[in-house]
Protein backbone atom coordinates (compact mmCIF):
# COMPACT_ATOMS: atom_id res chain seq x y z
CA UNK A 1 0.00 0.00 0.00
CA UNK A 2 1.11 3.61 -1.05
CA UNK A 3 1.65 5.44 1.96
CA UNK A 4 2.14 8.53 0.92
CA UNK A 5 -0.76 10.77 2.43
CA UNK A 6 -1.07 8.46 5.35
CA UNK A 7 2.08 9.53 6.26
CA UNK A 8 1.22 13.27 5.25
CA UNK A 9 -1.67 12.94 7.38
CA UNK A 10 0.37 14.27 10.69
CA UNK A 11 1.18 16.90 9.05
CA UNK A 12 -1.79 18.61 7.70
CA UNK A 13 -4.21 20.93 9.50
CA UNK A 14 -8.39 22.32 8.15
CA UNK A 15 -6.33 25.93 8.71
CA UNK A 16 -3.76 27.93 8.35
CA UNK A 17 -5.26 31.51 8.88
CA UNK A 18 -8.31 31.30 6.96
CA UNK A 19 -7.76 29.42 4.48
CA UNK A 20 -8.83 25.26 3.80
CA UNK A 21 -5.82 23.07 3.11
CA UNK A 22 -7.01 19.92 2.90
CA UNK A 23 -8.63 20.53 -0.59
CA UNK A 24 -5.34 19.23 -2.18
CA UNK A 25 -4.85 15.88 -0.14
CA UNK A 26 -8.51 14.43 -0.66
CA UNK A 27 -7.56 14.88 -4.72
CA UNK A 28 -4.82 13.42 -4.29
CA UNK A 29 -5.72 10.29 -2.48
CA UNK A 30 -8.81 9.99 -4.81
CA UNK A 31 -6.51 9.99 -7.76
CA UNK A 32 -3.93 7.43 -7.03
CA UNK A 33 -6.22 5.12 -5.16
CA UNK A 34 -7.09 2.90 -8.30
CA UNK A 35 -3.32 3.09 -9.21
CA UNK A 36 -2.74 1.73 -6.11
CA UNK A 37 -4.72 -1.09 -6.23
CA UNK A 38 -3.38 -2.05 -10.00
CA UNK A 39 -6.58 -0.60 -11.98
CA UNK A 40 -5.01 1.27 -15.08
CA UNK A 41 -7.62 3.44 -15.11
CA UNK A 42 -7.58 7.19 -15.20
CA UNK A 43 -9.87 9.17 -12.39
CA UNK A 44 -10.34 13.05 -12.20
CA UNK A 45 -11.23 14.47 -9.16
CA UNK A 46 -13.11 17.81 -8.19
CA UNK A 47 -14.69 19.53 -6.05
CA UNK A 48 -18.35 20.99 -6.27
CA UNK A 49 -19.78 24.60 -4.73
CA UNK A 50 -22.86 23.20 -2.90
CA UNK A 51 -22.85 23.59 1.25
CA UNK A 52 -24.41 20.03 1.63
CA UNK A 53 -22.94 16.79 1.81
CA UNK A 54 -22.08 14.56 -1.41
CA UNK A 55 -20.36 13.06 -3.67
CA UNK A 56 -20.99 11.55 -7.32
CA UNK A 57 -19.02 8.98 -9.32
CA UNK A 58 -19.24 9.26 -13.00
CA UNK A 59 -17.70 6.39 -15.06
CA UNK A 60 -19.06 7.93 -18.34
CA UNK A 61 -17.98 5.34 -21.37
CA UNK A 62 -15.79 3.38 -18.69
CA UNK A 63 -12.40 4.77 -19.90
CA UNK A 64 -12.79 8.27 -17.99
CA UNK A 65 -13.84 7.66 -14.55
CA UNK A 66 -15.29 11.34 -12.64
CA UNK A 67 -15.11 12.05 -8.98
CA UNK A 68 -17.03 15.01 -7.46
CA UNK A 69 -17.13 15.80 -3.58
CA UNK A 70 -19.15 18.88 -2.53
CA UNK A 71 -17.43 21.51 -0.38
CA UNK A 72 -19.82 20.90 1.93
CA UNK A 73 -19.03 18.07 2.67
CA UNK A 74 -15.38 18.90 3.98
CA UNK A 75 -17.27 21.48 5.43
CA UNK A 76 -19.72 20.21 7.55
CA UNK A 77 -17.67 16.93 8.44
CA UNK A 78 -14.54 19.33 9.55
CA UNK A 79 -17.33 21.43 12.03
CA UNK A 80 -18.52 18.48 13.54
CA UNK A 81 -16.10 16.79 14.14
CA UNK A 82 -14.17 19.81 15.95
CA UNK A 83 -17.39 20.42 18.19
CA UNK A 84 -17.92 16.91 18.76
CA UNK A 85 -14.03 17.03 20.52
CA UNK A 86 -14.71 19.11 22.92
CA UNK A 87 -17.74 17.31 23.55
CA UNK A 88 -18.09 13.98 24.17
CA UNK A 89 -14.48 11.72 25.39
CA UNK A 90 -13.80 9.69 22.85
CA UNK A 91 -10.76 8.24 23.25
CA UNK A 92 -8.33 8.16 25.80
CA UNK A 93 -5.20 10.94 25.49
CA UNK A 94 -2.04 11.17 26.40
CA UNK A 95 -2.74 14.76 27.74
CA UNK A 96 -5.31 16.70 29.77
CA UNK A 97 -7.05 19.43 27.54
CA UNK A 98 -9.01 22.58 28.46
CA UNK A 99 -12.42 22.49 26.43
CA UNK A 100 -12.62 26.44 27.50
CA UNK A 101 -9.74 27.95 25.30
CA UNK A 102 -11.72 27.83 22.15
CA UNK A 103 -11.42 30.33 19.34
CA UNK A 104 -14.96 29.92 17.30
CA UNK A 105 -14.33 30.61 13.30
CA UNK A 106 -17.08 31.44 11.38
CA UNK A 107 -17.57 30.69 7.35
CA UNK A 108 -19.95 31.30 5.17
CA UNK A 109 -21.24 28.76 2.47
CA UNK A 110 -24.11 29.75 0.31
CA UNK A 111 -26.76 27.06 -1.09
CA UNK A 112 -28.23 26.89 -4.66
CA UNK A 113 -30.51 30.00 -4.02
CA UNK A 114 -27.49 32.11 -2.57
CA UNK A 115 -29.00 31.55 0.73
CA UNK A 116 -25.95 32.05 3.93
CA UNK A 117 -25.16 28.75 5.78
CA UNK A 118 -23.28 29.27 8.39
CA UNK A 119 -20.23 26.58 9.00
CA UNK A 120 -18.39 27.33 12.49
CA UNK A 121 -15.27 25.55 13.72
CA UNK A 122 -14.55 25.94 17.12
CA UNK A 123 -10.38 25.58 17.46
CA UNK A 124 -8.66 24.54 20.70
CA UNK A 125 -5.82 26.72 21.50
CA UNK A 126 -4.16 23.32 21.93
CA UNK A 127 -3.22 22.10 18.83
CA UNK A 128 -2.81 18.33 19.77
CA UNK A 129 -7.04 18.46 20.58
CA UNK A 130 -7.63 19.87 16.89
CA UNK A 131 -5.28 17.02 15.53
CA UNK A 132 -7.25 14.50 17.07
CA UNK A 133 -10.44 16.06 15.49
CA UNK A 134 -8.40 16.11 12.32
CA UNK A 135 -8.17 12.43 12.57
CA UNK A 136 -11.87 11.61 12.59
CA UNK A 137 -12.41 14.21 10.16
CA UNK A 138 -9.98 12.77 7.64
CA UNK A 139 -11.31 9.39 8.35
CA UNK A 140 -14.97 10.50 7.24
CA UNK A 141 -14.09 12.22 4.04
CA UNK A 142 -12.06 9.11 2.83
CA UNK A 143 -15.33 7.12 3.76
CA UNK A 144 -16.89 9.40 1.22
CA UNK A 145 -14.52 9.05 -1.18
CA UNK A 146 -14.04 5.43 -0.93
CA UNK A 147 -17.83 4.87 -0.80
CA UNK A 148 -17.86 6.10 -4.28
CA UNK A 149 -15.24 4.20 -5.38
CA UNK A 150 -16.82 0.88 -3.78
CA UNK A 151 -19.72 1.51 -6.57
CA UNK A 152 -16.91 1.64 -9.45
CA UNK A 153 -14.77 -1.15 -8.34
CA UNK A 154 -17.77 -3.50 -6.50
CA UNK A 155 -19.40 -3.70 -10.12
CA UNK A 156 -22.41 -0.98 -9.50
CA UNK A 157 -21.68 1.36 -12.18
CA UNK A 158 -20.90 -1.48 -14.90
CA UNK A 159 -24.22 -3.41 -13.94
CA UNK A 160 -25.83 0.08 -14.08
CA UNK A 161 -24.76 0.55 -17.72
CA UNK A 162 -25.60 -2.59 -18.93
CA UNK A 163 -29.70 -2.35 -17.75
CA UNK A 164 -29.91 1.37 -18.52
CA UNK A 165 -27.56 2.58 -20.52
CA UNK A 166 -26.25 6.38 -20.65
CA UNK A 167 -27.55 6.13 -16.92
CA UNK A 168 -24.05 5.30 -14.82
CA UNK A 169 -23.78 8.25 -12.39
CA UNK A 170 -24.31 7.11 -8.27
CA UNK A 171 -24.83 9.86 -5.98
CA UNK A 172 -23.94 9.93 -2.44
CA UNK A 173 -27.11 11.55 -1.13
CA UNK A 174 -29.27 10.77 -4.51
CA UNK A 175 -31.57 8.30 -5.84
CA UNK A 176 -29.48 6.21 -8.49
CA UNK A 177 -30.67 6.61 -11.96
CA UNK A 178 -31.12 2.82 -12.45
CA UNK A 179 -34.22 0.92 -12.30
CA UNK A 180 -33.96 -1.00 -8.78
CA UNK A 181 -36.43 -1.66 -6.37
CA UNK A 182 -35.97 0.62 -2.94
CA UNK A 183 -34.48 -3.25 -1.65
CA UNK A 184 -32.22 -3.72 -4.15
CA UNK A 185 -30.77 -0.13 -4.54
CA UNK A 186 -30.09 -0.36 -0.12
CA UNK A 187 -28.09 -3.33 -0.88
CA UNK A 188 -25.41 -1.56 -3.29
CA UNK A 189 -25.53 1.57 -1.20
CA UNK A 190 -24.73 -1.24 1.89
CA UNK A 191 -22.20 -2.62 -0.16
CA UNK A 192 -20.86 0.29 -1.18
CA UNK A 193 -20.33 1.19 2.50
CA UNK A 194 -18.69 -2.05 3.04
CA UNK A 195 -16.15 -1.73 0.83
CA UNK A 196 -15.68 2.04 2.26
CA UNK A 197 -15.00 1.10 5.60
CA UNK A 198 -12.97 -2.33 5.22
CA UNK A 199 -10.26 -0.21 2.78
CA UNK A 200 -10.27 2.02 5.81
CA UNK A 201 -10.19 -0.02 8.30
CA UNK A 202 -6.82 -1.50 6.57
CA UNK A 203 -5.22 2.33 6.16
CA UNK A 204 -6.01 2.69 9.62
CA UNK A 205 -3.84 0.29 10.74
CA UNK A 206 -1.21 1.24 8.54
CA UNK A 207 -1.25 4.06 10.49
CA UNK A 208 -0.80 2.17 13.98
CA UNK A 209 2.12 0.27 12.05
CA UNK A 210 3.88 3.24 10.93
CA UNK A 211 3.89 4.44 14.26
CA UNK A 212 1.50 7.29 13.22
CA UNK A 213 1.58 10.96 15.00
CA UNK A 214 -1.80 9.86 15.94
CA UNK A 215 -0.30 7.29 18.07
CA UNK A 216 1.71 10.62 20.20
CA UNK A 217 -1.85 12.09 20.84
CA UNK A 218 -3.98 8.80 22.23
CA UNK A 219 -3.32 6.15 24.97
CA UNK A 220 -3.22 3.11 22.76
CA UNK A 221 -4.05 1.46 19.49
CA UNK A 222 -7.59 0.92 21.00
CA UNK A 223 -7.82 4.94 21.03
CA UNK A 224 -7.10 4.89 16.89
CA UNK A 225 -10.15 2.45 16.51
CA UNK A 226 -12.33 4.52 18.17
CA UNK A 227 -11.47 7.34 16.49
CA UNK A 228 -12.57 5.55 13.52
CA UNK A 229 -15.51 4.08 14.17
CA UNK A 230 -16.70 7.57 15.42
CA UNK A 231 -15.37 9.02 12.00
CA UNK A 232 -17.99 6.46 10.07
CA UNK A 233 -20.58 6.91 12.75
CA UNK A 234 -20.59 11.06 12.49
CA UNK A 235 -20.54 10.84 8.84
CA UNK A 236 -23.28 8.22 8.82
CA UNK A 237 -25.15 10.62 11.12
CA UNK A 238 -24.57 13.95 9.46
CA UNK A 239 -26.06 12.17 5.95
CA UNK A 240 -28.82 10.86 7.52
CA UNK A 241 -29.69 14.67 8.75
CA UNK A 242 -28.89 15.59 5.23
CA UNK A 243 -30.59 12.73 3.80
CA UNK A 244 -34.19 12.84 2.31
CA UNK A 245 -34.43 9.96 0.29
CA UNK A 246 -35.05 6.96 1.89
CA UNK A 247 -36.22 4.74 -0.84
CA UNK A 248 -33.04 4.54 -2.47
CA UNK A 249 -30.88 4.88 0.57
CA UNK A 250 -31.22 2.90 4.01
CA UNK A 251 -31.21 4.63 7.58
CA UNK A 252 -28.32 6.40 8.40
CA UNK A 253 -28.23 4.34 11.48
CA UNK A 254 -28.74 1.49 9.84
CA UNK A 255 -25.56 2.05 7.24
CA UNK A 256 -23.35 2.85 10.28
CA UNK A 257 -23.82 -0.34 12.03
CA UNK A 258 -23.74 -2.79 8.79
CA UNK A 259 -20.36 -0.69 7.87
CA UNK A 260 -18.88 -0.83 11.65
CA UNK A 261 -19.70 -3.92 12.22
CA UNK A 262 -18.41 -5.54 8.70
CA UNK A 263 -14.76 -3.81 9.49
CA UNK A 264 -15.30 -5.74 12.97
CA UNK A 265 -14.98 -8.58 11.53
CA UNK A 266 -11.20 -7.91 10.52
CA UNK A 267 -10.75 -7.59 14.46
CA UNK A 268 -9.98 -10.92 16.25
CA UNK A 269 -10.09 -9.30 19.84
CA UNK A 270 -14.03 -9.03 20.99
CA UNK A 271 -12.18 -6.40 24.12
CA UNK A 272 -11.93 -4.12 20.95
CA UNK A 273 -15.23 -4.62 19.55
CA UNK A 274 -16.75 -4.42 22.69
CA UNK A 275 -14.79 -0.90 23.04
CA UNK A 276 -15.83 0.22 19.34
CA UNK A 277 -19.27 -0.33 20.14
CA UNK A 278 -19.13 2.12 23.36
CA UNK A 279 -17.48 4.63 21.27
CA UNK A 280 -20.12 4.82 18.81
CA UNK A 281 -22.94 4.69 21.44
CA UNK A 282 -20.95 7.89 22.81
CA UNK A 283 -20.78 9.46 19.22
CA UNK A 284 -24.69 8.86 18.43
CA UNK A 285 -25.95 10.15 21.71
CA UNK A 286 -23.79 13.22 20.98
CA UNK A 287 -25.60 13.69 17.33
CA UNK A 288 -29.03 12.76 19.08
CA UNK A 289 -28.31 15.38 21.55
CA UNK A 290 -27.29 17.95 19.31
CA UNK A 291 -30.69 17.11 17.17
CA UNK A 292 -33.13 17.00 20.01
CA UNK A 293 -33.48 13.71 19.21
CA UNK A 294 -36.85 11.71 21.45
CA UNK A 295 -34.76 8.99 23.16
CA UNK A 296 -37.96 6.79 23.12
CA UNK A 297 -38.71 7.65 19.47
CA UNK A 298 -34.64 6.49 19.65
CA UNK A 299 -35.32 3.08 20.54
CA UNK A 300 -38.22 2.34 18.78
CA UNK A 301 -36.48 3.09 14.99
CA UNK A 302 -33.18 1.22 16.39
CA UNK A 303 -35.99 -1.83 16.46
CA UNK A 304 -37.36 -1.55 13.15
CA UNK A 305 -33.71 -0.71 11.50
CA UNK A 306 -32.82 -3.92 12.65
CA UNK A 307 -35.01 -5.42 10.49
CA UNK A 308 -34.35 -3.56 7.67
CA UNK A 309 -30.92 -4.11 8.04
CA UNK A 310 -31.87 -7.85 7.65
CA UNK A 311 -34.04 -7.50 4.84
CA UNK A 312 -31.22 -5.36 2.74
CA UNK A 313 -28.72 -8.05 3.84
CA UNK A 314 -30.95 -11.01 2.30
CA UNK A 315 -31.42 -9.27 -0.80
CA UNK A 316 -27.89 -8.28 -1.19
CA UNK A 317 -27.02 -12.34 -0.45
CA UNK A 318 -29.84 -13.31 -2.91
CA UNK A 319 -29.75 -11.47 -5.63
CA UNK A 320 -27.86 -8.35 -5.96
CA UNK A 321 -24.32 -9.96 -5.70
CA UNK A 322 -25.11 -12.60 -8.59
CA UNK A 323 -26.26 -8.73 -10.58
CA UNK A 324 -22.77 -7.40 -9.79
CA UNK A 325 -20.63 -9.57 -9.58
CA UNK A 326 -19.35 -10.17 -13.24
CA UNK A 327 -18.92 -6.04 -13.26
CA UNK A 328 -16.80 -6.44 -10.07
CA UNK A 329 -12.90 -5.14 -10.63
CA UNK A 330 -11.91 -5.77 -7.08
CA UNK A 331 -12.69 -8.48 -4.94
CA UNK A 332 -16.64 -8.18 -3.65
CA UNK A 333 -17.65 -9.86 -0.60
CA UNK A 334 -20.44 -11.62 0.52
CA UNK A 335 -21.12 -9.40 2.95
ZN1 LIG B 1 -23.85 5.42 -2.79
Amino acid sequence: MDNTFLQKSCNYSWFSGTDIIVYDLYKKYAESYLITKGIQKLLTFDYIRSPYIDAVINTMDNKKIKLYVTEGTLLRIYEIFYKLNLCTDICQCKFTYSKENIKRIKLISRDEENREIPVIFHINADSRVNAIAEYMSMFAVKFVILHELGHYLNGHCGYSRSVNQNKFTFHLNEPIHIKLSSKQSKALEVDADSYAACFLFQEMEELIKNDDYILSLVEGKIDVYRLFAAGIQGVCCLMGIDNKISNTHPKSSVRACLCIDGACRLINDNDYKDEIFKTIANVVSFFNTLNNVDKDKFVNDMVSYGREAKEIEDCWRKDMYYKVKQFALSYISNY
